[in-house]
């Protein structure tokens, strides 16, 4: 006899889908844990548009992507399912008919009858400006993106980017902050709208064209100045308290091939069941590609339900097809 936890259900990733898809397995009943690879849950909607507000999800007239991700990780939670964070999973093995095992890459081990694939097509990091890592020591120090909006009113806040992103959070920031000093080691901000940079010129923002952090200043762990590089060889001391930072992003894509999933053109192709090619492995959301699919946040709520139902009569082939919330909680 195996002495693994086995769960019903591992679902890769922590976006919207795989948020979603937890709360509605757990609902179901089933055993599941949630692993995603980065330090917080919520996707591409956390990493790309916290700050920004949405109006295409059912049931919120407008909501900000932290917001919704709050509101989607409490509905996660409802049901104590077990969630990993900063664990990428590396591996995945079928080690007899009824089970699988996972590896992920500091060398945990998981086990699950079934799979759900939320990844999107990876995760993304943050890129560092160039020569970064040789010019600054304290590169913790500076966060990728935007998110507890709250932490910047008041502050003096660093954005390093010649990017529309780093504008675009300079302009959120503008209000809110004391202070927002944006570093633009270009002549221009590239990839940006006229208008946006008017605005951003012509806001209490100060913009340094053609300079780059030369060093941060950190007192008890905290950001206290940073030392610019500026043209002509000048430097410059200015207080600060938060540095943010926009080069573009990279993307880390999920080893899809090397767990024997079949993509075509970098999606997974799947029918009304969600089923990738492996028995017993679904997926769901930005993953997966159909006739009629769109990227958005609602239709990977309605792949998840359905590839979780059809995980559990996988599990159960007796399992009813789908089951009413308004039925289960009674
Ligand atoms: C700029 C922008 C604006 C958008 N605006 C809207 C909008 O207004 N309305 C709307 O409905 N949609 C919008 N979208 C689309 C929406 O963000 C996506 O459809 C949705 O976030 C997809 O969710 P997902 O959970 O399927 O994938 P993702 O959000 O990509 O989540 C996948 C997760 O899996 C994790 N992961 C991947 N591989 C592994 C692994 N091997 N191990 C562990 N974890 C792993 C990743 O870290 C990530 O957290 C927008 C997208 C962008 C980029």
């Amino acid at each position: 006899m195996t002495q693994h936890n086995i769960v019903d259900l591992v679902v890769i990733g922590g976006g919207t889908t795989g948020l979603f898809a937890t709360y509605y397995a757990t609902m179901r009943g089933m055993s599941v844990k949630l692993i995603e690879s980065q330090p917080q849950l919520g996707g591409k909607v956390m990493q790309f548009f916290p700050e920004k507000r949405i109006y295409d999800v059912g049931g919120y007239p407008e909501i900000t992507g932290e917001e919704l991700v709050e509101q989607m990780t409490k509905q996660a939670e409802r049901h104590q399912p077990e969630i990993r964070l900063n664990q990428w999973v590396e591996n995945i093995y079928k080690v007899d008919d009824s089970y699988f095992e996972l590896v992920t890459a500091s060398g945990e081990k998981h086990y699950a009858k079934t799979i759900l694939l939320a990844t999107g097509n990876g995760t993304f990091y943050g890129k560092e400006p160039d020569g970064w890592k040789e010019r600054v020591r304290n590169k913790e120090i500076a966060k990728f993106t935007i998110m507890n909006a709250e932490q910047y009113v008041n502050k003096r806040v660093i954005i390093s980017s010649d990017m529309k992103t780093g504008v675009e959070w300079g302009l959120f920031l503008e209000n809110k902050a004391k202070e927002v000093i944006m570093v633009n080691p270009d002549r221009r901000f590239n990839y940006t709208n006229k208008a946006d940079i008017e605005k951003i010129e012509n806001s209490s923002a100060d913009i340094y064209y053609q300079a780059k952090i030369g060093d941060l200043q950190v007192k008890d762990g905290q950001l206290s100045s940073v030392t610019l590089e500026l043209p002509e060889g000048k430097k410059l001391n200015i207080e600060a308290d938060e540095l943010l930072m926009y080069h573009g992003v990279e993307l880390k894509a999920t080893p899809f091939n090397q767990w024997g999933v079949e993509l075509q053109k970098g999606r997974i192709l799947v029918e009304g069941d969600m089923a990738t090619n492996i028995p017993g492995v679904f997926a769901a959301g930005d993953i997966v590609s159909y006739d009629g699919k769109t990227g958005l946040i609602a239709s990977g709520y309605s792949e998840a339900i359905t590839a979780v139902n059809k995980a559990h009569k996988w599990i159960d082939p007796k399992a009813v097809e789908q089951q009413y919330s308004t039925v289960i909680y009674r």
